[in-house]
């Protein structure tokens, strides 16, 4: 088990983690850590391989301090967003590294290889030169060459952002196929919330150098501590709701929600909203055809005075501008917030 014990990273007077804990294995084989652009992952995850040094806290392997224990000596694989493969090495070449350097003998590292290859479908390419593989190959060999001298833990910093949507969504399935294989507990950074969904156990949302929330990503998303972490979630709308007895209740009809009862936020994302025969009635401001059908924004009443919100719904068909309609929540697509 990785435990990160309240560290700190600073860069000059720039606190760039700030006081972070997590876990990696047990529960939390895969934990993965999303945050917006800048929030300190990639320190975080520098840090846990030493690359850099702590100002405060400590890291952990199984019990013992990794402080002052040298970045190769972690036993850590790393794979970086650009995969930082070795040009002049072949694709077998480049997976056989750690084995040279580990003093693995010549066999017995072949053999790994040949295991490596066929674990991320790249049979028979051993000799190709890296420079003639596509992204997603190369990623794949980055990733071979991090897992073969079995590390104890992976660390995955956006390992599949620099590639496109189509080729991003097959390599995930991939990578968690991998990761369960092989059993390597790993920690991956990613801005990706489907990415993180699939492949952790565990989501850990950092914000402003901080880790804000951890948890599993079902109870993530519909659970969210603070409006901010609902915003970064993609629960951009927020109204307000009275929870009793596991129903809570809103301007948008009532919605069954894990949570004790009080006043909530609820945060509602696309989909979150639906044209429903049961609703409650909305007026039609207009439409817009969207991917998942048609996106209708619609104006309910809120509370007894004449206030109201818009929000988007989503519905099969387009309605006339202006007409009423019926709108209720999809209680899969709706968080609790607090
Ligand atoms: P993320 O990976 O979440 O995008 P980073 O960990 O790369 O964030 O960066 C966190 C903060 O630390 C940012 O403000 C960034 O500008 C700063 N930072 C990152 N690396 C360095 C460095 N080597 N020197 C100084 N500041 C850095
Ligand atoms: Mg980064």
């Amino acid at each position: 088990m990785l435990e990160l014990d309240s560290i700190t990273v600073t860069y000059g007077r720039r606190v760039a983690v700030d006081c972070a804990s997590l876990r990696v294995g047990g529960d939390a084989q895969v934990l993965a850590l999303l945050g917006p652009s800048g929030c300190g992952k990639s320190t975080l995850l520098r840090a846990v391989a030493g690359l850099e040094p702590l100002a405060g806290g400590r890291v952990t392997l199984d019990g013992r301090d990794l402080a002052g224990v040298p970045t190769h000596r972690r036993g850590f694989g790393v794979v970086f967003q650009d995969g930082q493969l070795f040009g002049h090495r072949n694709v077998a070449g480049n997976i056989a590294y750690g084995l040279t350097r580990q003093g693995w003998d010549r066999s017995a590292a072949a053999e790994r290889v040949e295991e490596l290859l066929a674990l991320v479908d790249l049979e028979g390419m051993g000799k190709r030169a890296v420079t003639r593989l596509s992204g997603g190959q190369q990623q794949r060999v980055a990733l071979a060459r991090a897992l073969a001298p079995r590390p104890r833990l992976l660390l995955l910093d956006e390992p599949l952002s620099a590639l496109d949507r189509q080729l991003r969504d097959r390599l995930v399935d991939d990578l968690g196929r991998i990761l369960r294989d092989e059993g390597v507990p790993a920690l991956i950074v990613t801005h990706d919330h489907d990415e993180a969904v699939e492949l952790a156990d565990a989501v850990a949302v950092m914000d402003d150098a901080r880790i804000v929330q951890t948890d599993r990503p079902g109870r993530l998303w519909r659970r969210p501590r603070t409006a901010r972490v609902a915003e970064f979630l993609g629960y951009g709308v927020v109204v307000d709701a009275h929870v009793h007895d596991g129903e809570a209740s809103s301007a948008l009809g009532s919605v069954l929600v894990d949570g004790p009862d009080g006043d909530f936020a609820l945060g509602l994302r696309p989909g979150s909203v639906v044209l429903q025969a049961r609703g409650v009635p909305a007026r039609v401001v207009h439409s817009a055809p969207s991917a998942d059908g048609v996106r209708v924004r619609v104006r309910v009443r809120v509370g007894a005075g004449d206030a109201a919100i818009d929000v988007d719904a989503l519905g099969d068909a387009a309605p006339a501008d202006g007409s009423t309609v019926r709108v209720a929540l999809d209680p899969r697509r709706v968080a609790l917030i607090g």
